[in-house]
């Protein structure tokens, strides 16, 4: 905390008792997914046709619901109702199962369901709406079904899940993601055993475990972004679009649909002077919120002015400014003046390219800054569309995250925070607690690794992921290990 401001007055943590808002997902985000969509990684919308609903076999005996298949293929994939006796394993309806397992072709994200509070007492998980949307990748409408998994949990034995929603499966999504919402690297490892060892560690896994980070932004929302919006949309991975929003093009319809596939729309400021004005900061923020329905979490300083990064601070948790750098798992980048690539008027992909492997080969975050292309006579330094379009394919390739400025932003600083956390040892149980930075998003995650034992964060258990690794809710504020 460095501004004065009232030092982390965030709301308890509410894993299990409200639903948190995930940065990819537009809609609500709890713990508990009982239905993710996936997509093969820039796909055609295939969809999942049906989500075969399904009577969902309620539990039998003390079992508490045990399948309830909710929506199936893409929508929701088996959100199974409570399992055990105990209402789900987590809080109800379809525990951890929800989608972990989603294949085909879902949306990136969908939400999962609701929480519920199941446990101890027999009413367990209720309902569960599926998957929320798919996000970018040409369309929208990922998994919105899999509304299975209302069966009542609990010793008293499931009763019949709720049929399954139809999935309207996903619009060809970007890359699958879990059950944060956090995209899995291509290539990630299967069936990767739990750790079963001394319980001593958490160990954080960088960029999400992609090979680097890459961000592309886009400022001004000049018109030749609204022209070649499909081509960036296209590639299916989300972008950040810092938006000066005096413009008349900022009330483009683009943008919209730009921010319902996914992508950020950020705060490039009202009117784009050179000298910060934090009224004209916050104006930005008001249109983004009349017009978006959220706020925006991340700026730009207009022509890369030093004022925003004092300006920017108690306001955004990222600023980003226009001088070039790579930044770092757990390095003192300053976040209110970020760094970025500008490329030359006319600079084609391998321009790009460049930059990018320097992330890629150094397990590192490099964000990009492109005004419009060529042609756009208003655009500052214009480039061929083909220059971003091939270049962040080809990063996607290799195996970098491509993600927006909050989402990598979030992650880089969310690790550093865990990195940071402070550890008290209660009998057998380890806490660490760590403090997010100011104005830092709600919903965002990091993985990690142990060397055994059981993490929990509010005594629920976190699910061991297969692909390696354990997703820590850092809106949480802390985890516990256990042997
Ligand atoms: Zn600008």
């Amino acid at each position: 905390m460095e501004n004065g401001d009232p030092p982390f007055l965030r709301p308890h943590p509410r894993i299990l008792e409200a639903p948190l808002q995930l940065k990819r997902s537009r809609s609500l985000w709890p713990l508990v997914f009982l239905a993710v969509g996936c997509g093969p990684s820039g796909d055609s919308g295939t969809g999942g046709a049906s989500g075969s609903g399904g009577s969902g076999s309620g539990g039998s005996s003390s079992s508490g619901g045990a399948s309830a298949t909710g929506g199936n293929s893409s929508g929701g994939t088996t959100s199974s109702g409570g399992s055990s006796a105990s209402g789900g394993q987590t809080a109800s309806g379809g525990a951890s199962s929800g989608g972990s397992s989603g294949s085909a072709s879902g949306g990136a994200t969908g939400s999962g369901g609701v929480s519920a509070s199941g446990g101890a007492s027999s009413s367990g998980g209720s309902s569960a709406s599926g998957g929320g949307g798919g996000k970018s990748g040409g369309g929208s409408g990922g998994g919105s079904a899999g509304a299975g998994g209302s069966a009542a949990g609990g010793r008293s034995g499931g009763v019949a899940g709720t049929p399954g929603g139809s999935g309207t499966g996903g619009a060809g999504g970007s890359a699958p993601t879990g059950m944060s919402g956090l995209p899995i690297p291509p290539g990630a490892p299967e069936g990767v055993a739990k750790p079963t060892g001394g319980a001593t560690k958490i160990t954080t896994i960088p960029w999400a475990g992609f090979k680097g980070a890459i961000s592309y932004t886009f400022d001004d929302d000049n018109q030749s972004q609204i022209t070649n919006y499909s081509m960036i949309n296209g590639v299916g991975a989300p972008v950040t679009f810092f938006m000066w929003t005096g413009k008349t093009e900022a009330s483009n319809a683009i943008w919209k649909q730009a921010y319902k596939d996914g992508h950020e729309i950020a705060n490039h400021t009202k009117s784009h002077v050179s000298a910060a004005s934090v009224a004209d900061i916050n104006a930005a923020t008001d249109f983004i919120k009349q017009n978006f329905g959220v706020p925006p979490y991340s700026m730009a300083a207009p022509n890369g002015d030093g004022s925003y990064t004092t300006a920017a601070k108690g306001i955004f948790f990222i600023n980003r400014g226009v001088s070039n750098a790579l930044i770092a798992p757990n390095d003192n980048t300053n976040p209110l003046s970020l760094p970025t690539y500008i490329a030359a008027t006319g600079a084609g992909a391998d321009a790009y390219n460049s930059q990018n492997d320097g992330a890629i080969s150094g397990n590192k975050w490099r964000t990009h800054c492109t005004h419009g292309f060529t042609g756009d006579g208003s655009a500052y330094q214009p480039v061929p569309v083909s220059a971003i379009v091939d270049s962040m394919k080809r990063a996607k390739m290799m195996g970098a995250w491509v993600d927006t400025v909050t989402n990598v932003g979030a992650y880089w600083l969310g690790e550093k925070a865990f990195n940071s956390a402070t550890s008290a040892t209660s009998g057998m149980d380890k806490t660490f607690t760590w403090k997010l930075p100011d104005k830092f998003p709600p919903g965002h995650y990091i993985r990690v690794k142990t060397d055994g034992g059981t993490l929990k964060q509010n005594g629920v258990a976190l699910p061991w992921d297969t692909h390696g690794w354990y997703e820590v809710a850092l809106d949480a504020l802390s985890v516990t290990l256990s042997p």
